[in-house]
């Protein structure tokens, strides 16, 4: 088909059905109604008048943005670009792994919340981002922005462990799924749960900056909760990284002595020098192990996505970060003040803690403010500057439910001979008890409310 008879079809089914959709539409969609695409050549959606948000990634922190921008801007176009066809939550997974909620708890509908808040939500893979045109290039097409913003998650540095070696970074992921990018991989995870009966289970963690940095904790509690009580001879080694566990790490200490000591062994220090997910071992700076069931979590980074759209920042010797550079207030790139990055993905914010927790928490609280800075710019004011927070709580038992607990806070303080910077105050809770349970379903309540209410 040329493209000028796929054209002359385009027009035809927009005139023949789109046109019947659009009059139910909100104004800010009406103008830029559906066209049926199969190209990443072809222009997905046509640029009206308004100003255009274009949201890439439709996870915590992209599908917050896009209600809260409709909701501060409405005279703003708002599309949200997302691969997955339904929302699966990270949050709350590792208690969906051994049973403590069920699927539908975790996983969301896209459509019927865009068309509740007004903004266009297209599945689709993004392949490119020409920052010069200001244009974003998908499997279905390419559209154009006035301002973008980037929530593309993390992905596995595989490489790191397996260099070109294709084959063994996927059998690693095929067969012990690290399950921290959602969400096939937590489905083969919580099959091979339901399946384990009994063995040595490894568990690496990767260096930090890392997803969640203490969810990995939780999950070997919780699955040490389920090895005890459903009386599998099971035993899991956490070889971890870092010298010490962080953060929470008294309340995971006493958890795993206290609660778990036949389940798990800590081992500190166990940097991963090789991995043969064909025999199933594993060399660390630590020792050598053997194991019937691993979750191995190779080393994090920014998503694909980052790295497609040019944002990745450099280090001193000129190389790539993994993440991406931004202005560590305004969270904007440093040479195009019209692209924002949010979330998992964003680089060294600070010369006293370097990175944001990378929490859905954070993603939520980076999405209401720049989402407020954009709005700010569209009506032609300068923005002033604001902080996130962060708050996760974590489960160390599932019965009796107990829970521990962390919480971040941000100020612009000295530092050193920095001058004015961002610095954090970390509060640990380390007592575990019942109450943070209560706290925790009610704190995922708040964060569902703000992407799907
Ligand atoms: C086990 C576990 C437990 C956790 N527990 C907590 C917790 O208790 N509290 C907390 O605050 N945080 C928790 N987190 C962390 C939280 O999930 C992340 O911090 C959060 O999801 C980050 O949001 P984000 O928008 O940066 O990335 P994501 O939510 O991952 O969203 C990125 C989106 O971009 C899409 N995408 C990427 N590339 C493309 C592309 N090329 N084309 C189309 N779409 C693309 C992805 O499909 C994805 O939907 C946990 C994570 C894990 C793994």
């Amino acid at each position: 088909m040329t493209h000028e008879t796929r054209s002359s079809r385009r027009n035809f089914l927009a005139a023949s059905s789109g046109l019947v959709a659009a009059a139910a539409m909100p104004p800010a969609l009406a103008q830029t109604a559906p066209f049926l695409i199969t190209s990443a050549t072809d222009v997905l959606l046509p640029k009206g008048k308004a100003q255009r948000v274009v949201i890439c990634g439709g996870g915590w922190g992209g599908l917050n943005a896009a209600k809260q921008l409709r909701q501060l801007a409405p005279q703003l176009e708002v599309v949200v670009l997302e691969r997955n066809p339904v929302f699966f939550s990270c949050p709350m997974s590792n208690k969906w792994l051994v049973g403590q909620v069920d699927t539908n708890f975790l996983t969301f509908d896209y459509l019927k919340v865009s068309e509740k808040y007004g903004y266009r939500f297209i599945q689709t893979e993004i392949l490119a981002v020409e920052r010069d045109r200001k244009r974003v290039v998908t499997a279905a097409g390419s559209l154009d922005y006035d301002y973008l913003i980037l929530s593309p998650g993390i992905r596995y540095n595989y490489e790191a462990w397996f260099g070109n070696d294709r084959r063994a970074a996927e059998a690693t992921r095929a067969r012990f799924p690290a399950a921290y990018v959602p969400n096939a991989e937590h489905f083969r995870l919580k099959q091979a749960i339901e399946d384990f009966k009994g063995g040595e289970i490894v568990m690496t963690l990767p260096p930090p900056p890392q997803r969640c940095p203490p969810s990995p904790y939780e999950r070997a509690c919780l699955l040490a909760w389920h090895l005890k009580t459903k009386k599998i001879k099971g035993h899991i080694t956490i070889l971890d990284h870092k010298d010490g566990i962080r953060p929470i790490g008294l309340g995971f200490r006493q958890a795993f002595e206290e609660l778990y000591k036949d389940q798990i062994t800590y081992v500190p220090n166990a940097q991963v020098k090789e991995v043969d997910p064909f025999n199933q071992r594993i060399k660390t700076a630590a020792g050598d192990f053997k194991f019937d069931h691993a979750i191995l979590m190779a080393p994090h980074q920014a998503g694909d996505l980052a790295w497609k759209a040019g944002v990745i920042g450099k280090n001193a010797e000129g190389k790539p970060t993994g993440w991406s550079g931004v202005d560590p207030l305004f969270l904007n790139l440093r040479d195009d003040r019209d692209v924002y990055v949010i979330g998992d993905a964003v680089g060294i914010v600070s010369p006293q803690f370097l990175f944001y927790p990378k929490a859905g928490h954070v993603a939520n609280r980076h999405a209401k403010i720049v989402a407020r800075y954009i709005a700010e710019r569209a009506a032609g004011r300068e923005p002033a500057y604001s902080l996130p927070d962060n708050l996760c709580y974590m489960w160390v038992s599932a019965d009796p439910q107990q829970a521990i607990n962390v919480q971040f806070d941000y100020k612009i303080g000295d530092f050193q001979d920095k001058g004015k910077v961002i610095l954090q105050t970390q509060i640990d809770d380390n007592e575990r008890r019942p109450e943070l349970i209560v706290e925790d379903f009610r704190w995922f309540g708040y964060m569902r409310e703000d992407l799907f209410g």
